[in-house]
């Protein structure tokens, strides 16, 4: 089995298929480093969707078994379905995208059809104004939650609804967040506000632990723990005693999981990034034009595989925080 120098294996490869967006969230675009004159990535050199299924085809052999399709935003990639054919025809897998809700409604049918098996919306506050705010661009929230029904009419259910939580900004809305989806068969994900990239000016009075988390939703709606459903399962959860489903708590910062951290990264003009908090890549964009054939591919894929010893999480300290590592716009969740 391939496996990384601390023992884990490769399980989870999460595929950016655009670096831009349609929104401007304060966490991870802010509009004064991508606004109108940024330099997103000319169409040239994002990989293909025929280059992205080669990646991923390797990866499945090497035992990935749950693709990502991520961004930026990727549904502002045009045709994405026609990508989430190809990926679903590589065999049964678990086949999800994150998506900020925007373009949701309209594709939703049209990924579903094409073999998605769920969806992952982002939705940090479900106040209007703090929703609009955050997102920079004006769009209401109802509108997301409109998405959020369209997916799970389709059969993209249940919707993981991922809400990042930043003290001073969202954090009044969370028990509001789970009580809306309490009882819907959707599970929201609280997740502790990370230093990811350098353009987001993290500091760790930002976060507001899981610990915290809980407990607040706790004194409203009674929660017991839920057993994690396999090794390396990034949310910890927890159950609604009252039966009315679970959320997740995704405790990075306080709570560091890289012991068991399975997941790839693949950007969308084709660099393999081991951690969320890399700073350099490896270039498959590369080989994958200067001719490879498959069985090199797969030995450059073990190769880096082999030798990493990621675990920025748990080393995070206030000098870290600082370091230039890849932004989340590029690279995906
Ligand atoms: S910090 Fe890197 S190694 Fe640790 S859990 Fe996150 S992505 Fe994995």
């Amino acid at each position: 089995m391939l496996a990384d120098r601390l023992g884990r294996p490769v399980r989870d490869l999460r595929i950016s298929v655009t670096d831009r967006c349609n929104f401007r969230c304060v966490y991870c675009m802010p509009r004064e480093v991508y606004g109108r004159d940024y330099a997103f990535l000319p169409r040239s050199q994002l990989l293909t969707f025929e280059e992205i299924e080669r990646v991923a085809r390797a990866f499945v052999g090497l035992g990935v078994e749950k693709l990502r399709i991520t961004g930026g935003e990727p549904l502002v990639r045009r045709d994405l379905e026609r990508l989430v054919a190809k990926l679903a025809a590589i065999g049964s897998l678990d086949l999800t995208l994150t998506t900020n809700g925007a373009l949701l409604a309209g594709k939703a049918q049209a990924l579903a059809d094409a073999g998605l098996t769920r969806v992952t919306v982002s939705l940090d506050s479900l106040d209007d104004a703090t929703f609009r705010a955050m997102n920079d661009v004006d769009f209401p929230v109802e509108q997301v939650l409109g998405a959020i029904d369209a997916a799970a009419a389709v059969g993209l259910a249940p919707v993981k609804v991922n809400a990042v939580v930043k003290r001073g900004v969202n954090d009044e809305g969370i028990v509001e967040l789970a009580r809306y989806f309490h009882g819907s068969g959707h599970v929201v994900r609280f997740i502790e506000y990370m230093d990811v990239g350098h353009t987001n000016g993290w500091r760790l009075d930002d976060v507001v632990p899981a610990a915290e988390i809980v407990r607040l939703i706790d004194e409203e709606l009674p929660l017991e723990p839920v057993e994690p459903a396999y090794r390396g399962e990034v949310a910890r959860r927890y159950r609604y005693v009252d039966g009315g489903g679970e959320i997740g708590v995704i405790a990075s910062v306080t709570q560091p999981f890289c012991g068991d951290c399975t997941r790839a990264r693949l950007s969308a003009d084709g660099k393999l990034y081991t951690c969320l908090f890399a700073v350099r890549g490896h270039d498959l964009r590369a080989l994958l034009r200067g001719g490879a054939s498959d069985e090199q591919l797969t030995d450059t894929l073990s190769a880096v595989w082999r030798v990493r010893d990621d675990r920025y999480s748990e080393q995070r300290s206030s000098e870290t925080a600082g370091l230039a590592k890849v932004e989340m716009s590029y690279i995906g969740g």
